[in-house]
């Protein structure tokens, strides 16, 4: 498949989930993808990843919305609801499912422990098929107790369409045999909620995104999701999967080990140059002690700057301080 998104414009996003307030991780990944945008020339879409109903507290979106403004964050269209967008997902869905691609799967959590292979690179299982084979009698029988999640089968292990590989811009090479690493993956859960694999490839491509900026937490999504958006006949994308904030625990940073949302920082009267400096110094494009609005940050923000500072930044109580 072609992987030459250069000759398209580029079309970016922001694609928050809110479950909560958003924190410095958020910010940090928020402005690599805006600087990659606005350096280019391109559109940043707002799409407010909020298909899970714990998520959908638009009071939360609100000050989602109001934090990427303060921050100078802005966006040229959206926002979009992935909550609202619910047929084009179910769309997708009877399309794989009518080439004989999904499967319903009736395993419940616990079953899915006892009987999965070591973890996938990002800690999901791996599925092992279990609900495969199912005939149309047991499907009957099952679904009287029990309501299926809905799985895409991935080709065989020995299949060549099994090896997935992306050229991500800042990791490099990312490569995933999809049956060994990853198996058959949701894209609908047992509640009836899309899976994010299957909202995100389809609000990617029929967004006309032409790249993926986010943290690297997500980088072994990418397999599933390039693999999902040629089965649903998409233009490949670009993937930049950018550095996490690690807290002085040395996890990731949330709530739990340091209190960075922005709503908190501003409260404590820190302000937008301040956080934005800081985290420019991070991936080197910032003396220390700089501050920058993130008009600035985007006009010296380069890949090639990120791909040289690609480690994890941790986070302590002296970040700001230093
Ligand atoms: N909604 C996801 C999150 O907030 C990001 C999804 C993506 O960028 O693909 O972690």
């Amino acid at each position: 498949m072609d992987c030459a998104p250069e000759r398209r414009p580029v079309v970016g996003r922001f694609a928050p989930t809110p479950s909560g307030k958003i924190h410095l991780g958020n910010v940090f990944s928020a402005l690599m993808a805006w600087a990659s945008v606005r350096s280019a020339g391109g559109k940043i879409i707002l799409r407010i990843e909020d298909l899970d109903p714990r998520a959908q507290d638009q009071r939360v979106a609100d000050d989602l919305m109001r934090d990427y403004e303060w921050l100078g964050l802005s966006w040229d269209e959206g926002p979009y609801y992935q909550s609202r967008r619910t047929d084009a997902y179910q769309e997708a869905l009877e399309t794989l499912g009518d080439r004989g691609l999904t499967y319903p799967c009736f395993c419940s959590r616990a079953e899915l422990h006892a009987a999965s292979a070591p973890h996938a690179a990002d800690g999901t299982f791996v599925y092992q098929g279990t609900c495969r084979g199912l005939t149309p009698e047991q499907i009957a029988k099952k679904s009287k107790r029990r309501n299926p999640a809905i799985r895409l089968m991935v080709p065989d292990e020995s299949s060549p369409l099994a090896r997935i590989t992306v050229v991500d811009r800042v990791y490099g090479t990312y490569s995933e045999n999809l049956a060994r690493d990853c198996g058959d993956f949701l894209i609908r859960r047992s509640d009836g909620v899309f899976a994010y694999q299957l909202a995100v490839v389809v609000d990617d491509g029929l967004m006309g995104v032409t790249e993926v900026v986010r943290g690297r937490d997500l980088l072994p999504s990418a397999a599933r999701q390039t693999y999902l958006g040629g089965l649903l006949g998409f233009d490949r994308h670009e993937y930049s999967h950018v550095p996490l904030l690690m807290g002085p625990d040395g996890h990731r940073l949330s709530k739990r080990n340091l209190d960075t949302d922005v709503a908190s920082l501003r409260d404590d009267g820190m302000d937008a140059k301040t956080i934005i400096g800081r985290l420019a110094e991070a991936v080197g494009i910032a003396e220390l002690g700089e501050s920058l609005t993130a008009d600035e940050f985007a006009r010296r923000f380069s890949w090639e700057d990120i791909r040289a500072h690609k480690s994890d930044v941790v986070v302590d109580e002296n970040f700001f301080l230093k």
